[in-house]
C-alpha cells in the first residue's frame, strides 16, 4: 500500500525551517505517495498550507503522527511526539542520536524505523541527500553577515570624496563547508579575506575562491577527508602562529571541527586580548563547545579590549526558506531510494546508505556506537 508522509511543526525555540517544501511535497505527489501536514508546519519558513498542493492539512500534530507512515523532521522528534507515532513507522531527520539517550530508548521501544542524516555516509552518491553540507554552506554564509552587522568597519575599500577607507581584514579559520562559503561570502563583501585549514588540500580551494591562504605549519588530514584532532604539539604550534597574525585582523569566523569531538579550541582568551579593539570574532562551532576560549554559544560577549566574540546557535534556521528547500530536497533525495513502485515503502538494507544512517529498526538499536552508549547505561 502507499505509504503516507507527514510533517508537523517545528517546535524547538528558533526553530524555523520545516522538512517538506511545497516543491518536495509535489516531487513525492508524483511518486503516489500520500501527503499530510499539520496546520501551519511551513507558516515560520514562509510556506502557507495554501501552498502545499495535493497535501491533506491535519488541525494538530497528534493527528499527523498517528496515521504518518513516514515522519520527515528537522530537529529530533520528542518524546511525545514518538509516543503518539505508529508502531513500526519510520523518522527521517537530524537525530543527534549521541545526545539524548531516552530518546533513542524510546524509539526503540516503539520499534521505530529511525533514520540520523548526521550518520548519512559522506560519499559522492550521498552528495544529494547531504545536510550537513547543505546547511552548513547556509551557516557560513550567515555568520559573515553577522560578523558585517557587528563590525564598527566596512568590508569593502572605498575610495571617496572624504578619503580611502582600507577594506577589512577577514580570516576565515577552517575551510570545509562553512569555511568556503564564508570565504566566497566575505569576497562578495569586499573584505580583504584569508583562510587556513589543517587538510592540506584546502589551500587550493582557499586560492581558488580568490582568498589568501595562511601557512600556519600544521597538517593533520584525516580519514575519510576529514581533519583529525591535533596533539598538544602541534595545537600550540598553530596557536603561536595564529596569535601574532590576528592582531592585524578585522574579523574572525571560525568554522573548525573534527568529527565527533568536541570544537577543537584555537583563539585563546591570551589571543583575543591580543586583538584590536572593535575587531568581531563569529564562531560557528559555539554549539560545540566553540573554536574561541571567549564563546558562550547563544551570546555576545565584548571584552575588557573591545572584541566583540559572538556564538551564534542554528545559524541555518535564520535563513528558513533556502535552508529548507535545500534540507526538504536532501530528505527527498534519501526516501527516494525506498519508494518503489505505486508509493510502497522498500528499505534495501544492503544499500550502506540506508544501512548506515539508520540508528533504530524493529525493536532494535542498529547504529552501533549509539548502541553502546545507550544500552551501556540501561
Ligand atoms: P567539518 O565540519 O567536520 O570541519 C570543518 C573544517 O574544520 C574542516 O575543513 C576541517 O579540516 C577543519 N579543521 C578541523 N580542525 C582544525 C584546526 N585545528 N584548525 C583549522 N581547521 C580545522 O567538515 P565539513 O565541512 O563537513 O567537510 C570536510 C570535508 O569533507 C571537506 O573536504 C568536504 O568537501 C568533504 N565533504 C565531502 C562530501 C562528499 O563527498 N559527499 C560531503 C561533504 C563534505
Amino acid at each position: 500500500m502507499a505509504i503516507t508522509v507527514g510533517v508537523v511543526r517545528e517546535t524547538v525555540a528558533g526553530e524555523r525551517r520545516v522538512a517538506l517544501t511545497p516543491d518536495v511535497a509535489k516531487k513525492l505527489k508524483a511518486k503516489a505517495v500520500g501527503l499530510l501536514i499539520e496546520h501551519g508546519a511551513g507558516n515560520a519558513a514562509s510556506f502557507a498550507d495554501a501552498t502545499y498542493k495535493d497535501t491533506e492539512i491535519a488541525a494538530d500534530a497528534r493527528s499527523v503522527l498517528g496515521r504518518a507512515d513516514v515522519l520527515l523532521t528537522v530537529q529530533p522528534p520528542s518524546l511525545d511526539e514518538i509516543a503518539a507515532l505508529k508502531e513500526g513507522s519510520v523518522t527521517i531527520g537530524y537525530l543527534s542520536p549521541h545526545l539524548a539517550p531516552e530518546r533513542i530508548k524510546a524509539l526503540r521501544d516503539r520499534k521505530i524505523t529511525s533514520f540520523a542524516m548526521e550518520l548519512l555516509p559522506r560519499t559522492t552518491r550521498a552528495q544529494a541527500m547531504d545536510v550537513l553540507s547543505s546547511q552548513a554552506g547556509v551557516a557560513g554564509y550567515k555568520a559573515v553577515l553577522i560578523a558585517a552587522e557587528a563590525s564598527p568597519k566596512f568590508f569593502p575599500m572605498l575610495t571617496t570624496a572624504a578619503g580611502t577607507i582600507r577594506p577589512s581584514k577577514v580570516l576565515i579559520i577552517g575551510a570545509g563547508v562553512a569555511g568556503l562559503q564564508a570565504i566566497a561570502t566575505a569576497r562578495r563583501l569586499g573584505g580583504q579575506v584569508e583562510g587556513f585549514d589543517v587538510r592540506p588540500e584546502t589551500k587550493e580551494q582557499i586560492q581558488s575562491l580568490g582568498a589568501k591562504y595562511v601557512e600556519l605549519g600544521v597538517s593533520a588530514a584525516g580519514t575519510g577527508g576529514y581533519a583529525r584532532e591535533l596533539t598538544p604539539e602541534e595545537r600550540a604550534q598553530q596557536q603561536a602562529a595564529l596569535a601574532e597574525h590576528i592582531k592585524g585582523v578585522d574579523v574572525i569566523i571560525t568554522t573548525a571541527a573534527v568529527p565527533g569531538r568536541k570544537a577543537p579550541r584555537i583563539i585563546t582568551k591570551a589571543m583575543v586580548d591580543g586583538m584590536k579593539p572593535g575587531a568581531v570574532i563569529v564562531d560557528i562551532a559555539a554549539e560545540t563547545g566553540g573554536n574561541c576560549e571567549v564563546t558562550e554559544a547563544g551570546k555576545t560577549i565584548t571584552t575588557a579590549n573591545g572584541v566583540t566574540v559572538i556564538g551564534p546557535v542554528n545559524l541555518a534556521a535564520t535563513t528558513p526558506i533556502h535552508a529548507s528547500e535545500m534540507y526538504a530536497k536532501n530528505l527527498y533525495n534519501f526516501l527516494e531510494l525506498s519508494i518503489a513502485e505505486g508509493g510502497v515503502l522498500k528499505l534495501d538494507w544492503d544499500d550502506e546508505l540506508i544501512a548506515k544512517t539508520c540508528v533504530t529498526h524493529a525493536g532494535q538499536i542498529k547504529h552501533e556506537a549509539t548502541k553502546a552508549l545507550v544500552e551501556g547505561s540501561t
